[in-house]
């Protein structure tokens, strides 16, 4: 039976969350753990993490998780829920020195703890003042954390199915029962029966023509889950990180703005004094991305066309930047041939983080409904997930801090549900929806090319639906995604073997992206206020009469539903955002 198979807890995906869930399911010694990851766990994108992971060690100045809450929340623009973030804050603390136990080798204060920066929005005393709580390791955060997780992985004797795809999920009367994956090496089906499934498949960038994520985050299991019935909160808050490198969109850490980096329009100016006093360039990201395309636009911008602003490091030692930033001083100097040790780098805003995802409770469980109806036997976390942490806006290093936080739980939570459990009954015709979708990429009529169509879902994306957003571009994008659905149909894959048809799973992909666009191009149409990075220049401003709620979006017949959740709100009153 080589291509069923049977785990107690099943995990899909090998990133910071996927291994933190694995990890924690294995301590449970009545339950059997698998990984199923369509890349090799190392070359997850959370290895690609720069700046930090955030969490109130106070090992420079003092820091409390209290004032971490609330800058979570408050940087979310009041969407965050507040028992998450304040669960967050203190949990964070005690998973970054489990890391530390594991081996992570974070880099060092002159007295040997941790190291700490400062990065945007996380501040003193409820935003007096920046504070220093990105914990790191140079600007390889990601790659240390994903390192010392697998390893430890091996060491847990978590089984691991690499280079496996799933493309569907198993729903039997409301409960989840494992996934159909396929195998690349071989193209052959395989249905893995679970008691627990972790969804932690990260990001969905991709849908965006300028984008910091790697060619793999397209979103599967937000489109597969959708495909069953499962909603997508929030999708409509999707994230730009202010320096991506000028056209590429590679990521330069906000770790460069916390070691005192700063961003500089076409005369020089630092501007975001005006647009953040107090913390001018470490402010949000939603804010600052903002702001840069509010220089552009009024001629302020840098270069020939004034289409982009400077990241000025010049003023930094050279020994401070080569020991804390290496990497992105050679991003800079690779692709766009700047020294940042002596001249401005190029940037602009890059497509970056979905705060949306798949719906969780604070336990990771997911629901299916604004009444929080938990789908048994399936969890989600990371960056797929949507326990709503990050509410409206994500703050820099809080995405790490949740897959090790949620990550956690989900692998706790799930090993101890699997372990009280029978397994339910698989039907029959398990594969057949999965192989019904390969034999129509197969067999397609093949006029239209999976490139073509990604190129112009990209493109149209960045115009109508990015940083700014107005109900005419997004109507616009609405009927754009129909077109481009309707030509989806007619695609047809060249490549007809078994063996690594990777362009079988490109167009499968495809299908995947243009159903996360949906989501959130119907979300961003729908609310009709602006809030975090849902910038609506039609809405200018935020509506917490109307609008303090998430969105859950259903696929219903050919098109969408919509469907709302109340805000879990706490002591932290919804106020005007200034910083
Ligand atoms: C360049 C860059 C720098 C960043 N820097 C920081 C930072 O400094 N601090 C911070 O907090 N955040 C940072 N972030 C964000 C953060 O790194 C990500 O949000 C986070 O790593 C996502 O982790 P994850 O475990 O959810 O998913 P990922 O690490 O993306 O892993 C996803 C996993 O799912 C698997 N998968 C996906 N689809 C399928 C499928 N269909 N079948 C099987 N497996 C599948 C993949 O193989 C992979 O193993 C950064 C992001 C980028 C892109």
């Amino acid at each position: 039976m080589k291509r069923a198979h049977r785990y107690d807890v099943i995990v899909v995906g090998a990133g910071g969350a996927g291994l933190m869930a694995a990890r924690y399911a294995a301590q449970n010694p009545n339950v059997s753990v698998a990984v199923i990851s369509k890349l090799y766990p190392t070359r997850s994108h959370t290895g690609a993490a720069q700046g930090g992971v955030g969490a109130a060690l106070g090992n420079i100045t003092e820091d409390r998780p209290e004032w971490h809450a609330f800058d979570t929340i408050k940087g979310g623009d009041y969407l965050t829920d507040q028992d998450v973030a304040e669960a967050f804050a203190y949990e964070v603390i005690d998973a970054v020195y489990e890391l530390e136990h594991m081996g992570l080798p974070f880099s060092r204060t002159p007295d040997g703890r941790i190291a700490q920066r400062k990065f945007g929005g996380h501040t003193r005393e409820f935003g007096k003042s920046a504070v220093e709580r990105a914990c790191y390791a140079a600007d390889r955060t990601g790659h240390m954390i994903l390192q010392t997780l697998y390893q430890q992985s091996i060491k847990d004797n978590v089984t691991f199915f690499n280079e496996f795809h799933v493309l569907d999920i198993v729903i039997v009367d409301g409960e989840c029962r494992g996934v159909v994956a396929f195998e690349l090496a071989t193209g052959e089906l395989h249905t893995f029966h679970a008691k627990s499934t972790v969804i932690a498949s990260g990001g969905n960038g991709r849908m965006f023509k300028v984008t910091s994520n790697a060619h793999a985050l397209t979103g599967d299991l937000m489109s597969v889950v959708y495909r069953r019935g499962i909603p997508i909160e929030d999708p409509e808050f999707y994230q730009f990180h202010p320096t991506g490198l000028y056209r590429i969109g590679v990521l330069l850490t906000e770790g460069a703005r916390g070691e005192g980096g700063i961003l500089r329009n076409g005369s020089g100016e630092r501007f975001m004094e005006r647009y953040a006093p107090t913390i001018k360039d470490l402010a949000p990201r939603d804010m600052v991305s903002r702001a840069m395309y509010f220089e552009i636009r009024d001629g302020n911008g840098v270069g020939p066309d004034k289409d982009y602003i400077h990241l000025d490091l010049t003023h930094i030692d050279r020994e401070i930047i080569e020991s804390r930033l290496p990497d992105i001083t050679e991003f800079a100097r690779i692709y766009l041939g700047v020294d940042p040790v002596t001249e401005p780098v190029p940037v602009q805003p890059t497509a970056h983080y979905a705060m949306g995802g798949i719906p969780t409770n604070i336990d990771t469980e997911v629901i299916r409904d604004g009444n929080d109806t938990v789908v048994p036997g399936l969890y989600a976390a990371g960056e797929v997930a949507c326990a709503s942490l990050h509410g409206a806006n994500r703050l820099g290093t809080n995405s790490l801090g949740d897959l090790i936080v949620f990550g956690r739980r989900a692998g706790v939570n799930a090993a101890r549900f699997a372990a009280a459990s029978p397994y339910g009954e698989l039907p029959k015709t398990v594969q057949d929806y999965t192989h019904e979708l390969l034999q129509r990429l197969r067999h397609g009529l093949g006029k239209e090319k999976v490139a073509h169509i990604r190129k112009e879902l990209q493109t149209t994306m960045m115009d109508h639906a990015s940083v700014f957003r107005t109900q005419e571009t997004l109507s616009r994008q609405v009927e754009i995604l129909r077109e481009l659905k309707e030509r989806y149909q007619s695609v047809g894959v060249e490549d007809g073997g078994q063996q690594y048809n990777t362009e079988l799973m490109e167009a499968v992909e495809l299908g995947f992206l243009l159903d996360n666009a949906e989501q959130l191009v119907h979300g961003a149409l729908n609310r009709t206020e602006s809030r975090g990075a849902h910038s609506r220049e039609d809405y200018k401003e935020r509506d917490d009469d109307s609008w303090l709620k998430h969105t859950l979006i259903y696929r219903e017949g050919d098109g969408v539903r919509i469907d709302f959740k109340p805000v879990t709100l706490g002591k932290y009153e919804p106020k005007p955002r200034v910083y």
